[in-house]
């Protein structure tokens, strides 16, 4: 395999990266920001792309905001975005759900262990659902839930779907209630796996560490709908109809964003040293994914000849 190219400081290998692609895939934090600290440079380099005729499309496994907030979110650190521009993890299981799952008329309603973005992606396709941020749930476990939960009283008979997004309020109810729609027959779908979420230059848990319990408990693993999962690359591929060989996707994590574009066959990929992963870790004999170019920031590619 050809060892990645090296671009940050030489001016004509960032004007060959850049004219051999019409459409940039970015993934969010850790490329572009972290938290809420937009990164010195970077939205002159996306106004310059998109000068230059570039479509920038923003690709976020976070299922905890919808497309609307992340509008107001780029749009506040100067990035000015449209909903079109945006494809995130919740919006990309609402669509799975509403356009591709087949599920039976009275099974269509989905319990959503997550927060208020599920919730918004879910509701603008039109898809019924329970749990969620419902503040029901937001308590200890009785021994009258675990006798409703068992015998099926207290479990809605519509649910046909377990989506499992990071739920900052995940508890032992809201898993039992997880643990009993899967085990009547529910499909187990999950927003994105990343096991950890960055936060304040440090790791605390992500998505694919909440829903743990309930795979280890049903001995089931779910369908991810997130980066590195291809059903998010047919989504946007739908949408967008790009043409793969001419698209990158630029990242900071290997497991999720650059096995993204790696396994989506894309023209290229690439990392970026400010986020999660580093050059050490796709440097690794056994790395998940390597990137096919790698500069130390995104906004050192303003600097083309
Ligand atoms: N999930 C959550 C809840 C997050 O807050 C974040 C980052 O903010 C992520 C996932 C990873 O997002 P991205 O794919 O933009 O790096
Ligand atoms: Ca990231």
């Amino acid at each position: 395999m050809a060892s990645p190219k090296y671009l940050t400081g030489d001016k004509a290998a960032i004007n060959a990266f850049i004219d051999q692609f019409d459409t940039f895939l970015f993934d969010c934090d850790g490329v572009l920001w972290s938290g809420d600290h937009v990164f010195d440079g970077v939205p002159e380099t996306i106004s310059m792309l998109r000068s230059r005729g570039k479509r920038t499309v923003f690709v976020t496994n976070n299922s905890t905001k919808s497309r609307d907030e992340y509008v107001k979110k780029l749009t506040n650190l100067n990035i000015p975005a449209e909903v079109e521009d945006v494809f995130g993890s919740a919006y990309s299981s609402a669509v799975y759900i509403s356009r591709i799952l087949d599920l039976p008329p009275n099974k269509r309603k989905v319990f959503v262990i997550g927060e208020a973005g599920v919730e918004r992606e879910l509701a603008s396709e039109g898809v019924a659902f329970v749990g969620g941020t419902d503040e029901r749930l937001r308590r200890d476990i009785t021994p009258a839930d675990f006798q409703g939960i068992a015998d099926g009283s207290l479990l809605d008979p519509e649910v046909g779907v377990v989506l499992c997004g990071l739920d900052f309020h995940i508890n032992y109810l809201k898993l039992a209630y997880g643990l009993h729609y899967l085990r009547r027959g529910a499909v187990f779908l999950a927003t994105n796996t990343d096991s950890t979420l960055p936060m304040h230059h440090d790791l605390f848990l992500g998505a694919g560490s909440v829903m743990v319990p309930l795979a280890n408990a049903t001995g089931r693993q779910p369908l991810e709908l997130g980066k590195p999962s291809q059903a998010m690359m047919d989504a946007i591929e739908g949408k967008f109809h790009f043409d793969r060989s001419r698209t990158c996707m630029v990242g900071d994590r290997l497991n999720t964003d650059i096995k993204f574009g790696v396994d989506g066959k894309l023209g290229g990929t690439l990392h970026v040293e400010t986020g999660v992963d580093k050059k050490e870790d796709w440097e690794k004999a056994d790395a998940i994914a390597v990137p096919s170019f790698y500069v130390d920031q995104l906004s050192d590619l303003r600097h083309a000849a």
